[in-house]
Parts: C-alpha cells; structure tokens; sequence
C-alpha cells in the first residue's frame, strides 16, 4: 500500500502518524497468556467432522436456541476461509441481521479502516460473529445463547486455521476468553484460544469507537500488537 493511502485510511481511524514497531515493547515481552478449554458441556452434537457447506448448512438450519424465533437472516461469516487473521464480534446488529453479513453499516466501514491501516483488505480476513443470529433491540447475549452457539465458532476457527484471532469489543472478548474481566484489563496482551492456542488479541468494537474516537489510538495500539503476533 502507498503512503498517500495508508495515510488516508490511518486518518479515518484518528491516527495521524506512522510508527513501525520493529523491537517488541516491554509490554509485549510481558505477555500473560490464557487458554480458553474448548469442552463445553452445552455443545451442540460433534461439530468437528463438518466441512465448511454442512457447517454452513447446520448454522443456517439452527433452532438451539430462541433467537431463531426473531431473527432475518442467519450471519454465519463472510471472508477468505484460508485467512490469517479472523476477526470476531459479539452479535450481528439490526443491519447485520437485515443483510446476513457481518460488520457492516458504518461500524463494518471503520474496521475496514482499521484493518486498512495494517495493509489488510476485508476480503483477506475472516470475520464472523460469537452468535450468529441477533439478540432482539441488541441486548448483551445470553449465556445460554452462547453456549449453543460457540461451538459453531469454535469450528470456523478450526476450519480458518488463523494465525491470530482479533476480538472486537468487550462481549466477544469476555465469552471467548470466558472472564468478566473488563476490556481495559484484556487490551495489550496476548491470550490464547482453544486447543490450537490460537493468539488472540483484544480491542474496542468499532461502534464503541464511533461513539468514543478518543479511544482511536488505543485502538491503534492494539492493531499493532495484533500484527506483530501475527507476523511471529
Ligand atoms: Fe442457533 Fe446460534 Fe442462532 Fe441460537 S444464535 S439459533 S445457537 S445459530
């Protein structure tokens, strides 16, 4: 990417200068993991034979739980399914659920700025949701909720395969990293998920930056983070 455009797409998220991270920061080098145990007792029937259609086919077709009931659209994830970076969100919003794809409106348009800034296009990231269907007038999703549908997440990262999960905002971080902990306290370290022990970084859900833009750089900050794992 030329400069002119990374600038241009650094503007959009707030940021106006360009710091390459060559030597990892102390911070960093402090990283704390977690790990995240992938049995779930809630777990739909094994998910771990399914190819990326009967998936995709099961999600569309799921009634597990009540948010089937007042759902549009199905999300189930929109993307390279051979990406290095999948990024994950809480739920799908009223826009989502009107047009069956993730992080779209103009929240979707500021994390397309935000992966922009890291010289990543949207199609070349895999982005999908923790729950699939949307809770009614955008309520915090229901445990229960998540535990139905988790798994079917948990699949798409083991199809995906990411080098590093990115976890938009605090709802996705805190169910897939299974704590109360609040954002402030996961931002700036790397955590694990799964089996695999994907990396997993942490930061603001785009919509919270709309309303917030003084958290931009923070944001920024957690983007580099995320790109140095990925590049390890
Ligand atoms: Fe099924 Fe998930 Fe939708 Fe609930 S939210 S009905 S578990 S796909």
């Amino acid at each position: 990417m030329d400069a002119q455009r990374r600038r241009h797409y650094l503007q959009a998220m707030g940021i106006v200068e360009w710091q390459r991270r060559d030597t990892p920061s102390p911070k960093s080098e402090a990283t704390e993991q977690a790990t995240v145990s992938r049995d779930s007792p809630d777990a739909p029937n094994d998910l771990s034979r399914l190819d990326w259609e009967a998936l995709e086919t099961r999600v569309r077709a799921c009634t597990a739980c009540d948010l089937h009931r007042t759902r549009t659209n199905v999300v189930f994830g929109v993307g390279d399914r051979n990406a290095d970076w999948m990024i994950v969100g809480e739920a799908p919003g009223a826009e989502e659920d009107r047009r069956g794809e993730p992080f779209v409106g103009r929240a979707g348009q500021l994390l397309d700025a935000m992966l922009l800034a890291i010289g990543l296009q949207r199609r070349q990231v895999y982005i999908a949701n923790v729950l699939k269907c949307r809770p009614p007038n955008n309520r915090d999703p229901r445990p229960e909720e998540v535990a139905q549908c988790e798994p079917y997440l948990r699949r798409q990262v083991a199809l995906v395969e990411p080098r590093l999960i990115l976890a938009v905002g605090r709802i996705a971080a805190q169910n897939l990293l299974k704590t109360n902990a609040p954002l402030s306290r996961l931002r700036g370290r790397v955590h694990h998920y799964g089996d695999s022990e994907t990396p997993l970084v942490v930061t603001y859900h785009p919509a919270y930056l709309l309303r917030s833009p003084m958290e931009k750089r923070k944001a920024w900050e957690d983007l580099k983070l995320a790109r140095e794992v990925a590049g390890r």
